[in-house]
């Protein structure tokens, strides 16, 4: 009897391993025809200067209209395009479509803070990533430093030296530079020194605990004064509260991002945008 139901258990399992490659499979094939059939769309959320209060930046998240599945965030397909490789041709998208409007934008007079695209690590270690991200904005007349690229600690970790050469070539290039989910990576702080970064992004998970966890506070604390003394700016994601956005004024934060000053949206909803 133990026996039967073992190979039941077995049978159920592998079945079920079954199902989840299958389904995989087929969010890849939908992946590959939502990047020939423009699928995906970009949402903007805006970051606000903590010092003047004005509009300092508008970061690009993407979002995939499945036309069966509906809106889809991020979190359910980008891992999915990282392990494919699908993630280079969508990231060289999200630059497109990013550029594209842009141009609209500045087209309409409007002024337009530096747009920040995520990038993911496999696709800033292509050997033509400056050559190709230089392309796309010649050809649509952009400037360099309009655009900060956002790249997380493990792209450090992975190929350090590779990944320092070719962020050193980026800010030459006249790209701005940043850190995402600050602090919750393994980069030494021997490595941060050796890059040139514009920003750090302090992780929200640290931002979340303001207030309640006195060692998420002293982190905070302790990524301003090291942003200070290294000249990077200093922003924190996933502001949610007003007790939040008084503690990093009050601690000299540069900057700041979350629900409560502003949730992605679309581009049509976006209105922090004012003419130039
Ligand atoms: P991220 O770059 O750290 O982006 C911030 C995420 O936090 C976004 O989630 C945003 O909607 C969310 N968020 C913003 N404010 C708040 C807040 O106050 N509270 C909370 N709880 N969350 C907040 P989203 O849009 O789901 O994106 C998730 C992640 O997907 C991004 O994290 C980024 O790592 C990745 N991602 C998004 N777009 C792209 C892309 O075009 N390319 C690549 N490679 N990755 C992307
Ligand atoms: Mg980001
Ligand atoms: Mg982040
Ligand atoms: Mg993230």
């Amino acid at each position: 009897k133990a026996k039967a139901q073992g190979k039941n258990c077995y049978e159920l399992y592998s079945s079920q391993l079954t199902t989840q490659a299958v389904l995989s499979f087929q969010l890849e094939q939908d992946l590959r025809i939502a990047l020939n059939t423009r699928q995906l769309l970009l949402h903007y959320q805006p970051q606000f200067s903590l010092k003047s209060g004005d509009l300092c930046g508008l970061e690009v998240l993407v979002r995939w209209q499945h036309p069966e599945k509906g809106m889809m965030p991020p979190g359910e397909f980008i891992p999915l395009a990282e392990e494919t490789n699908l993630i280079i041709p969508l990231g060289w998208q999200v630059i497109e479509l990013a550029c594209e409007q842009i141009l609209v934008w500045q087209e309409q007079g409007k002024m337009v803070p530096p747009v920040a695209i995520n990038i993911s690590p496999k696709q800033l270690l292509e050997a033509d990533f400056i050559e190709h991200i230089n392309a796309i904005l010649a050809r649509f007349g952009i400037a360099r430093s309009q655009i900060e690229l956002e790249i997380t600690e493990s792209l450090i970790m992975q190929d350090p030296d590779y990944a320092i050469e070719q962020l050193n070539s980026l800010r030459q290039a006249g790209y701005r530079l940043a850190i995402d989910d600050f602090g919750i990576g393994y980069s030494s702080l021997n490595r941060l020194k050796q890059l040139p970064l514009d920003r750090l992004k302090i992780d929200y998970s640290f931002t979340r605990d303001i207030g309640t966890n006195p060692k998420d506070e002293a982190i905070i604390l302790t990524v301003i004064a090291l942003g200070k003394s290294l000249n990077i700016e200093v922003l924190a994601e996933g502001v949610e509260t007003e007790a939040q956005l008084a503690f990093l004024k009050a601690q000299g934060c540069d900057s700041v991002q979350g629900f409560l000053l502003g949730r992605p949206v679309p581009e049509q909803e976006l209105l922090s945008l004012h003419a130039a």
